[in-house]
């Protein structure tokens, strides 16, 4: 088809072009006295979109679930017990994966819609009085259902049992994209995957340990030999990995964090907010309901549409690609056929996602959804018309030397 495909699934997001172009690299030397000048970068700046001073930011060659299965592996020992909540598909396979890894997952199912309980898992916290749990498991942002659950009040919970459990958070799509305070929460392992907020292909897991995470390296006993943080640890010492790094990867998170930082991580996080408004504008303008139950739970890097009974979310998503060019997200297992969603998370901005709110609506229209056409369009346009748009990132004359050398195109 002419023209741009518009992306909108939740991951992998669109790759900006300067992105794509630092990829695209000869092959060199990873053994090389150069290379460490990349890695080294990468290894702290990473720590600064986890914001942690303390923790240690690692990179595997995999996919946010190869970051799950580091982040419990090095930390735990089979038969350790683990308490978690199961409120979408993400949340379930973390917890399936920590039970074939040999775990013993206390599950808190909560209905597909809503974010993780911090009052009841206090109270599981508080009843667990010999201290069996070793980990709380959250999802932060579950993409599934697009909801975003409130890791400080799990802190808090945590804190309130006077529990010494570590907290494990799947940051894959929110790092990067809604805030996300590693060391104010007191995070023990956050993970992150390079598909979604950080808008690079899939390829890179990343995990940021904290230092009590990596203390208990030394008792955790799962097998581990790809993903053990020891060997990491090791040759990351020096700007080196273990085994052959994936090059243009290294290359395009470099890119991908000068853009991060140009624009500014808060100023990124209001985008976020800004751009799901106008989406959440619309879905209330079709008469449709978001998937989240309430809007404390309202994420701000997806959004999962309910559509209406009789009618099949799947033939929605189809029709939006095979006519208008549009990806949408399926809905995932128990919600699959009840709901699309739409990813607004990555380089975005308001005109890219009336482009998808617009194709949505045909496409709805289309498979004999009733919804009047540039209802949602027009909902929101008047919300990105009627709020301030986001300030632009005030840069220190430092920055823009630094950034000059990268583009030459901040204003
Ligand atoms: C995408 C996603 C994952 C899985 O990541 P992969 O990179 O596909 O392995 C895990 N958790 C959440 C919340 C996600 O959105």
């Amino acid at each position: 088809m002419p023209g741009r495909n518009f992306l909108f699934v939740p991951g992998p997001t669109n790759t900006p072009d300067r992105v794509m172009r630092a990829m695209h690299v000869a092959m060199e030397d990873h053994r090389s006295s150069k290379f460490p000048e990349l890695t080294m970068s990468l290894f702290e700046d990473l720590k600064k979109v986890f914001k942690t001073q303390s923790g240690q930011a690692f990179i595997f060659p995999a996919t946010g679930t190869g970051g799950w299965e580091a982040a419990l592996t090095n930390t735990l020992s089979p038969g350790d017990k683990v308490l978690s909540a199961r409120f979408g598909q993400f949340s379930h396979l973390w917890i399936d994966l920590a039970q074939r890894i040999g775990l013993d997952v206390e599950v808190l199912d909560v209905e597909w819609g809503e974010g993780a309980p911090p009052d009841r898992i206090e109270q599981v916290l508080k009843a667990d009085k010999e201290h069996k749990i070793k980990g709380v498991m959250v999802v932060h942002n579950e993409t599934a259902t697009g909801v975003a659950s409130d890791i400080a009040a799990v802190r808090r919970a945590m804190d309130n049992a006077k529990h010494p459990a570590m907290l494990y958070v799947d940051g894959v799509s929110s790092i990067g994209s809604l805030d996300f305070r590693m060391d104010e929460w007191r995070v023990d392992c956050a993970i992150a995957g390079s598909q979604k907020g950080l808008m690079l292909p899939a390829g890179l897991g990343i995990v940021c340990a904290s230092q009590k995470a990596l203390a208990a390296r030394e008792q955790a006993k799962c097998r581990r030999v790809f993903f053990d943080f020891g060997d990491m640890i090791k040759a990351n010492a020096t700007g080196y990995f273990p085994y052959t790094p994936a090059l243009p990867l290294l290359y395009g998170l470099r890119e991908a964090l000068n853009v991060i930082f140009e624009e500014g991580l808060e100023e990124i996080f209001a985008r976020h907010h800004r751009l799901a408004g106008g989406v959440r504008a619309a879905v209330e303008a079709w008469g449709l309901k978001l998937c989240a139950k309430e809007p404390k739970w309202y994420s701000d890097t997806v959004s999962a549409i309910m559509v209406p009974e009789g009618i099949n979310g799947a033939h929605v998503i189809d029709v939006a690609f095979r006519r208008y060019n549009l990806a949408l997200g399926a809905g995932l297992s128990k919600v699959a056929g009840k709901l699309f969603r739409i990813g607004h998370l990555g380089d975005l901005n308001e005109l890219m996602v009336l482009g998808a709110i617009a194709g949505s609506e045909m496409a709805m229209a289309d498979v004999g959804i009733k919804v009047k056409l540039g209802s949602g369009v027009g909902a929101a346009a008047q919300f990105y018309r009627s709020t301030d748009p986001v300030p632009k990132k005030k840069v220190s004359r430092k920055e823009v030397e630094y950034a000059s050398h990268s583009t030459g195109s901040i204003t």
